[in-house]
């Protein structure tokens, strides 16, 4: 142990402190207790509802001391504003506690999100790719990228104090460019300047993923690795088996485009259903990228319509370097069944944490990951506090399996789905497994969606119905479609969605690219690490993905059903209550809503 229990003692009235909200939930102080009281990395397994952002940067915040930084890496900028929002909550809590704090922290904290440079760069375009921000500076000759380099210590001092003058400490993407871009410095290389001076850095995966960013944003903190503090959110996002592709319209185009001897032999391989490896001559690149670029500059100079393709296919094949690619005949992907392998270059931060609310099973991440002595952590709400109930039916009438799918099957379905939706106080989404499967419950005669998905649906018009009319909606739709993919129905920050029905487990579809991913990981991790990344954990993640529509923010409260009994398996995944029949169901169902004093619609 690292601490003694008075140090914890004295942590925890520091972190009370901190705390940027009247109560700290039980949950809370769970998460913030294991990380004051051990230096082990951590992988925290967590549900909507838990307060973890709050309670991570509480945490950190804690523990951090003077000479060291906190990095967290979030996968979307617009998680970066979560954490800003939270922070600028922390902020205020150390301002007017600071003379209690000042001991703790020796010099205000400053805090600051990274952005990528299509964010911050003064020559972006909406029609430029994001690739091609890689190389923006060379292609547009930017002289801003030199001065900006050169900038004298005495002079940043000036900058910063001036922008900490006219902002708060929490520096806002906005606040960035706009006081940068009067000063005629380039706002993404003086950002990686002021992170010398910054104590907590939000920053998006790509500066954790790409290995020259990560290696910019490292050295550019200024402090050794073994000084800072390094959480990353939502890290099962981190295994993405297939995670970058081209299509097989842009290596076509980028044939025409630019005619190269690198780009026609992809197309080739493309065609063909197969995994390689891209392993062209350092050389040959070398040419091809010297050659592009001065093509592109040339466009570019000249107003002309550049060579986007060409260079996407490029900046493709920079990615896919050395790695193995695998080809479905319509796109490449690059195949990266390995995070453990990335995720080296942080293995020795003083902290290392690992967040995510579908982190389950969270034995198999800890395996994938391979990160040395790592500990884990479930926190899930208090049954109390919970928003959400989890239902799973019990009864073998309703197992989904193909060979069970016949007009009994599809009747009980229907009626059930009928029953459950009078109890439900609100619109309903029932999530089926395809477009045939929902012709087959209309067939039946037995109930009548007020919605059917259709496959071009039009989610604008779907969802100013929803928030206008004045009798809640049974919408029936499809998983793996437009409304399970993160439509949100909401109405003055509040969701519409009372329930969401699954009908079927949501199994991933077999294809003979998941068949080769599974051979991969089964030759890495053995079958059965296999068999849970190729088929439980995607089962897992679209029904959680179908669940989640339900609840987009806090005070949002919802039933979730799922009525086919083979889900009963991942009752400690979603904290299932099982019931034998609809009519018990319902009644928990209607317990719930009272509880809860939720009554939207008659
Ligand atoms: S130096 Fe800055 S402003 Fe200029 S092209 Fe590069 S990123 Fe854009």
């Amino acid at each position: 142990m690292f601490q003694t229990n008075v140090n914890i003692e004295q942590l925890w009235d520091i972190a009370n402190i901190i705390f940027p909200y009247p109560s700290i939930k039980k949950t809370q102080k769970s998460m913030i207790l294991s990380l004051l009281s051990s230096q082990k990395p951590i992988l925290i397994s967590t549900e909507t509802g838990v307060g973890k952002t709050a309670a991570l940067l509480t945490a950190l915040l804690t523990i951090k001391k003077s000479e060291e930084k906190i990095i967290i890496f979030v996968r979307t900028k617009a998680q970066i504003n979560v954490y800003l929002r939270e922070l600028s909550k922390i902020f205020q809590k150390i301002m007017n506690n600071w003379n209690l704090l000042e001991d703790h922290f020796e010099n205000f904290p400053i805090m600051m999100p990274m952005l990528g440079k299509n964010e911050l760069c003064l020559k972006a375009r909406k029609d430029y790719p994001g690739e091609l921000y890689t190389h923006i500076c060379r292609l547009t000759k930017c002289p801003l990228k030199a001065k900006t380099q050169r900038i004298g210590k005495k002079q940043l001092i000036q900058t910063i104090s001036k922008l900490i003058r006219s902002f708060p400490q929490i520096l806002s993407a906005d606040d960035l460019y706009s006081c940068f871009n009067k000063e005629e410095y380039c706002p993404y290389f003086l950002s990686y300047l002021l992170m010398q001076k910054a104590d907590i850095i939000i920053a998006t995966y790509p500066f954790l993923e790409n290995s020259t960013l990560n290696t910019r944003l490292l050295y550019s903190v200024s402090v050794p690795l073994h000084k800072t503090l390094i959480a990353i959110d939502e890290a099962h996002n981190l295994y993405r088996p297939l995670n970058q592709e081209i299509q097989s319209n842009i290596l076509e185009r980028a044939v025409n485009e630019y005619p190269n001897g690198i780009y026609s032999d992809l197309f080739k391989k493309l065609e063909q259903k197969q995994i390689f490896e891209v392993n062209y001559s350092e050389d040959l690149l070398q040419v091809l990228g010297e050659d592009l670029l001065k093509h592109l500059q040339f466009q570019i100079r000249n107003e002309k319509l550049p060579a986007i393709h060409a260079y996407l296919c490029y900046h493709f094949i920079l990615s896919a370097k050395e790695k193995k690619v695998i080809s479905d005949g319509k796109k490449l992907s690059i195949i990266n069944i390995m995070p453990s392998d990335m995720l080296k270059k942080v293995h020795y931060a003083q902290r290392l944490t690992f967040m995510s609310g579908s982190f389950e099973p969270i034995k198999s991440y800890l395996r994938l990951f391979q990160i040395p002595a790592c500990k884990t952590l479930r926190v899930f709400p208090q049954k109390e506090e919970a928003k959400s109930k989890y239902l799973v039916l019990c009864n073998q009438l309703y197992n989904a399996k193909y060979e069970n799918r016949d007009e009994k099957y599809f009747s009980s379905v229907a009626k059930g789905i009928s029953e459950l939706f009078r109890s439900i106080p609100g619109h309903t989404l029932v999530f089926t497994p395809s477009y045939a499967y929902i012709n087959e419950l209309i067939e039946t005669g037995m109930f009548k969606p007020d919605i059917v998905e259709t496959k071009g649906q039009d989610i604008t018009t779907l969802q100013t119905i929803l928030t206008n009319v004045e009798s809640k909606k049974l919408i029936l739709c499809v998983t793996g479609g437009k409304i399970a993919e993160g439509i949100e129905f909401t109405y003055q920050g509040r969701s519409l969605i009372k329930g969401v029905i699954a009908t079927a487990l949501p199994f991933p579809p077999p294809s003979e690219e998941s068949n080769l991913i599974y051979n991969e990981l089964s030759d890495q991790f053995g079958e059965k690490l296999a068999r849970e990344f190729s088929i439980v954990i995607p089962t897992i993640q679209r029904l959680s993905q179908s669940f989640g529509r339900a609840i987009r923010n806090k005070g949002d409260a919802a039933v979730h059903i799922l009525l086919d009994p083979r889900g009963t398996r991942f009752s400690r995944e979603f904290h299932f209550e099982r019931h034998q029949s609809i009519e018990r169901m319902i009644q928990a169902i209607e317990k719930f809503f009272e509880e809860k004093n939720i009554d939207t619609y008659a």
